[in-house]
């Protein structure tokens, strides 16, 4: 018998769900080798089946997938979150630092009928995790070298090195030290292949923390570029705002 496979939707864009389906053929040959039975935006329902390996994108920010998430993870042996939403919680956790009650109030002419929580988490933050893939949004070669590892009972292989090292590796120009970009590279960790260093741009953190990352360092030399320190504290208030690495540097603004 195939081993099943299900991709789960939480509050997110969706976006990371195209990792599977921007696969094309591979994907044809995957359906080969697993029974994917819950895949809603490939037209697949079956929310409470039992499987090998659940993928979930999203985070938790209403009642609704606060319960949705404990079945889920009841259901499923191997569960493997993807992108910054269900691993940090997404940009949408900029609002755990804001009055949820205002806004709401604010923007919505009938206040009574959003059911929405007062914060956006991740998904480690209500059941086990098993293996988080970051990015924003994660790419297909990410998600499929983790069910290849799992198909062969294979721990998948994660690594939280910077993007520098990739940048190095592919000899891409650093745009931090020939054009003063504040790129944040060097506390970022690898996953995309240097994507935006490749074309000249500034990486902006959209795969999360590295493994231990010198988030003061970075902080000071983005000072001595010329930048204020309020707008520092906003290079990591971004997609990943809410892993603890970034927001404890945000806190760069409070420093004397
Ligand atoms: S361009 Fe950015 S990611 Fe690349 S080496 Fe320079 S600081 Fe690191
Ligand atoms: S270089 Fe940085 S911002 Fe660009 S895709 Fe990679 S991690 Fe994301």
């Amino acid at each position: 018998m195939k081993p099943k496979l299900a991709v789960h939707k939480f509050s997110s864009c969706d976006g990371c769900q195209l990792a599977f389906l921007n696969a094309g053929e591979e994907l044809l040959t995957l359906s080969e080798q697993v029974d994917i039975v819950h895949f809603a935006e490939a037209g697949l329902v079956d929310i409470d089946a039992k499987v090998d390996i659940a993928f979930v994108e999203g985070s938790i920010s209403t009642p609704d997938e606060e319960e949705r998430i404990q079945r889920i993870r009841a259901n499923s042996a191997y569960l493997i979150t993807i992108g910054a939403c269900a691993t940090a919680g997404g940009i949408q956790a900029l609002r755990n630092s804001a009055d949820h009650k205002a806004w709401i109030a604010g923007i919505y002419a009938n206040p009574a009928y959003i059911q929405s929580l007062a914060t956006s988490t991740p998904i480690a933050a209500h059941v086990r995790v098993d293996l988080e893939l970051w990015g924003c949004p994660v790419n297909t070669q990410q998600v499929f070298s983790a069910i290849k590892s799992l198909l062969f009972q294979a721990k998948p292989r994660v690594t939280r090195e910077t993007v520098c090292m990739e940048c190095k590796r592919k000899g891409h120009v650093c745009v931090l030290v020939t054009k003063k970009q504040a790129c944040m590279g060097p506390v970022t960790q690898s996953g995309c292949g240097a994507l935006c260093p490749g074309v000249n741009r500034a990486c902006y953190a959209c795969y999360g923390p590295a493994e231990n990352p010198n988030t003061l360092s970075l902080s000071h030399a983005f000072e001595k570029l010329g930048l204020e320190k309020n707008s520092i504290s906003h290079k990591f208030l971004h997609i990943n705002n809410q892993a603890p690495a970034f927001k404890k540097a945000a806190l760069y603004d409070q420093t004397k």
